[in-house]
Parts: structure tokens; sequence; C-alpha cells
């Protein structure tokens, strides 16, 4: 079972008027999952008309009745979990139970957003003129365009449209075409939940063909973005030709801080739990490992033989705890990173290499002793693969943990309260998990720094990232 793929355009599931499209592949199996059509210009303006045209109405449709249907498309999506769960592992390839843990998650942030829409509160400020009030008014900012990637294939489509819809814009969702079936399977539950027509447009084909057009329209005033720092740079211009707001959700390189003062056995599965979920393909994957002299071939091998008995396979089957990478793309490039690491002298402690010829495997993998030449210590992984060093001084590791263009993650791990202070105060990060790997949530922001992007998506500051202020003085007539 999986889902029928469609454009979603003015309340209308559909196929693209030119009849243009692509397969989309299973990564476990590389079978087709299903024929994904592509919108053409013409769907694209219509996408473009219907979104103007809702967003005068959903703006001026209560918080309260906005979030009744958007709860109630959370609800829809919690009982829908397991199918919705199954058509992502499908065409993502992670294993089932994180899939369907992730749409009870998107779920939340829909209901989250339901009762943060709520709450789009003015204020009053006392005017320096005799007789005159000064409001400030929170508006929605309007037709919002979205882009999502292939690695959350729900969980990033839901922090954008929950918190677009939430403040009382329209939307028109990008997923990415690698992973549709799941988007299209949340815009279900919304439109079953009551979603009036036009607040929410569904819409594939050449990434770079659909951006440059939507951006290109004065109706889009808002652009969001998931992926990779290149893409996001080139959004990023493309708005400002209209002067779009945006917010920015690009790659990392997280460091990892590991003190010796940690219990090696307790925070391996902790951290090794981070690394290889979702395959590594994840912005906020710990991918630089930091480990003090002390404790280090300890953590090496407790980490090493953590990986090796991960049970990797097809995400539907039991016990399967890590699936194949998402596309092809990303086997050649993981290989040659781990390539380049293991020339420049890294030390290949498990993994490294492809696992079988059909599907995109790649086995859990671990490399020590890396040199700071070696591309993987700058380029983000974005797959299995746990690089590691030692370290005995701590301003010259905090240098190097800051030494990138990336600042969307961090960790440390540490016992002792004056470290974790130090080391969460100076890292250069959006996020920063001590002791633990938990950084997104939907009452939270989530964000980075430097090149890893601008503005949050997530808690109060997700909802603000769709409102403009309006500021009113009225002065008695
Ligand atoms: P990519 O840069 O080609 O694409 C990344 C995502 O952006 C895809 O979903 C794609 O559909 C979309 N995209 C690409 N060009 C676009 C455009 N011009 N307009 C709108 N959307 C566009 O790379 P990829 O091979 O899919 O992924 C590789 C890299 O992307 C990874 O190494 C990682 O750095 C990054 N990435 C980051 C995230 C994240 O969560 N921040 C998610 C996925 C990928």
């Amino acid at each position: 079972m999986y889902e029928e793929l469609a454009l979603y355009i003015d309340g209308e599931f559909r196929q693209g008027s030119e009849g243009q499209g692509e397969r989309v592949l299973n990564p476990a199996t590389e079978d087709e999952l299903g024929f994904l059509p592509h919108a053409s210009t013409s769907d694209l303006d219509a996408a473009l008309d219907s979104g103007e045209r809702a967003f005068q109405e959903w703006k001026e449709t209560s918080a309260y009745e906005r979030a009744g249907i958007l709860w109630k498309a959370g609800e829809l999506m919690r009982s829908r979990s397991d199918d919705i769960g199954r058509t992502m592992t499908q065409e993502q390839g992670k294993p089932l139970a994180e899939a369907v843990m992730e749409v009870k998650v998107s779920a939340d942030i829909f209901q989250w957003y339901a009762e943060e829409g709520k709450r789009a509160y003015g204020r009053i400020i006392p005017s320096r003129l005799p007789g005159t009030r000064q409001m400030v008014l929170r508006e929605p900012v309007g037709v919002v365009a979205a882009f999502t990637p292939w690695n959350f294939p729900a969980v990033t489509p839901a922090r954008k449209v929950a918190g677009a819809l939430g403040a009382g814009c329209s939307c028109i969702l990008k997923p990415s075409e690698e992973t549709p079936g799941t988007a299209l399977a949340l815009a279900r539950a919304l439109v079953d939940a009551g979603l009036p027509k036009g607040v929410l447009n569904v819409v594939f084909g050449k990434p770079a063909e659909v951006s440059r057009h939507l951006l290109a329209s004065p109706k889009v005033r808002k652009v969001t973005f998931t992926g990779s720092i290149p893409v996001g740079k080139e959004l990023t211009r493309l708005a400002a030709d209209g002067m779009k707001r945006t917010t920015m959700e690009l790659g990392g390189h997280a460091p990892v801080l590991i003190f010796d003062d940690v219990d090696v056995s307790k925070v391996v599965p902790i951290i090794a739990g981070g690394k290889y979920r979702n395959a590594g393909q994840v912005c906020i994957s710990p991918t630089r490992f930091f480990v003090q002299e002390k404790v280090y071939d300890e953590f090496v091998s407790k980490f090493s033989e953590h990986a090796s008995g991960l049970k990797m396979g097809n995400g539907l089957e039991e016990g399967v705890t890590m699936g194949p990478l998402a596309n092809r793309r990303r086997i050649d490039a993981v290989d040659e990173l781990v390539s380049d690491a293991q020339e420049k002298g890294a030390r290949l402690t498990t993994g490294g290499e492809r696992a079988g010829n059909q599907g995109y495997f790649y086995k859990p993998t671990v490399l020590a002793d890396v040199p700071d030449e070696a591309r993987i210590m700058r380029e983000e992984p974005f797959g299995p693969v746990a690089p590691m060093q030692s370290w005995s001084d701590i301003d010259e590791v905090m240098e190097k943990a800051n030494g990138l263009e990336f600042g969307l993650a961090a960790y440390a791990f540490t016992t002792r309260s004056e470290r974790a202070a130090r080391v969460s105060d100076g890292l250069q990060s959006g996020l920063v998990g001590v002791n633990h790997c938990a950084l997104s949530f939907a009452e939270t922001p989530f964000g980075g720094v430097k090149e890893s992007g601008h503005g949050h998506e997530g808690g109060i500051e997700g909802l603000d990232a769709y409102l403009t202020s309006k500021f009113v003085t009225q002065m008695d007539g």
C-alpha cells in the first residue's frame, strides 16, 4: 500500500496539465512505487491564484475556527500514523517505528500550532501624545512558499505548514519529489479535517524551476526552506528580489565533545542512537566526535561495537534498526568521504562500504584518528559515519568545534556542570544538547546560526515567522 500520487491545487487532487512527471523509488528495493506528476507553469499559477484567494478568507477566519481544523487534522494524522508511516518507510527507507513516530510528532506540531495561533498577541504602548492610543497588531504575512527535503518527509512539511496556517497564512508546499507520498497524506488529513480549498496547495516538479517561478511571483510574501546550504543561498537571493521574508533551515556538521568524566558505557548508546537515527541523514546528527584523551580508546571501541550491532535492512521488516540511505547520491557521497579520510590516515574500525548491490544500504561506519585535513571533518557527511579524534586541550577543541561555517547543532557530554556551562556558552550553534541528543520538539525553537541559516521553526518563534507587526496609532477624533 502506497499513497496515491497527485498535485493538490485549489482543493483538487489532480494530475499535471502537461503530463510531465517522474518515478518514485523505494530505496530499500529500488522498485518503483508510483509516478509523480509535475506541475506545469500554468499549474503553478493556479496554485498561486488559489493561495492568494484563500489567504484573504483564511486570515479573516477566527484563530479558534482555524484551530479546530488544525487540531482535527492532527487527530487524523495520529489515527492514520501506521499507514502514513508505511508510506514514509517505503519512499524514504527509515525503520517503520521511526516513521510512525515521525507522523505522531507531526500530529503534535499541528495541534501545538492550532493552540498557539490563538495567542498571536499584539500590545498597547503608552503614548506620549495626549488622547492617543498606540497599538501593535500581529497579522499573517501572506502566501507562503515552503520547500521541504526527503530526510523527514512528515516533520519538515508539518513545521512549515502548521506554523503558517496557525498564523493565518496560506501555503504552497513543494515537498521533495523523492518522498511525496507522506506530504500528500498530511494534506489529505487537512482536507478531511475541513481545510478550505486553496489554504494549502501541494506542487511537485523540477525543484529549481518550481522555486524560481513561485519566488518570482509578488503573491508570495514568505519563503521557507529546509535543505542544503547552496540551495538555501540561492533561494535567499531569489527572495531578495521581491524583498520576501525567509526562514532557512540548512545543513549542519555538529561537533560532539566528550569529556573524560563520563561513564562511556552509559553515553555510547545515547550518542550512537543520535548518530545512526535515519541512517545519519539528519541535519542535527552528531558528526564530528571530539573525545578527551583518557576515554578515547574505550569510547571508539564501545561505539564501534554498538555500530556493528545495528540491524540494517528494509525498514518494513521487524527488528531493523537502520534502513538504507534515501537515494543513490548519498551512497556515492558518503563513500567518497570515507575513502578520502582513509587515504589521509584515518583508521576504519567498522563498516566503510556499501552493503549488497540492491537498495542503497551503507554499513554503519566508524573512523578513528581522523586528521583535520580529511574532507569529512569539514563537509557534512549526511550518512551513517562517525569520524573521531581525541583531544587534550579544551581551548583547542572549542576552536575546532567552532571552526566551520556551520552552526546548527552541537553536543557535549560531561557530568560536571561548569564544563557543561562553559561549552554551551562557548559553542557557536543554534542548538546545544548536553548529555542527550533530543533537540527538536513542537514547543521549542529550532534553527541555526552562521551558514546553517536564519530564523526558527518550532515554539513561539515558529509562529512569529509567519506574522508581521502593524503599528496603529489612533487619536480621539
Ligand atoms: P540538494 O541540495 O540538491 O537538495 C536538497 C533539497 O532541496 C531537496 O529536497 C531538493 O528537492 C531541494 N532543492 C534542490 N534544489 C532546489 C531549488 N533550486 N529550489 C527548491 N528546492 C530545491 O541535495 P540532496 O542531494 O537532495 O541532499 C544533499 C545535501 O542536502 C545533504 O548533504 C545535506 O547537506 C542537505 N540536506 C539537508 C537537509 C536538512 O534537513 N537541513 C535535508 C536534506 C538535505
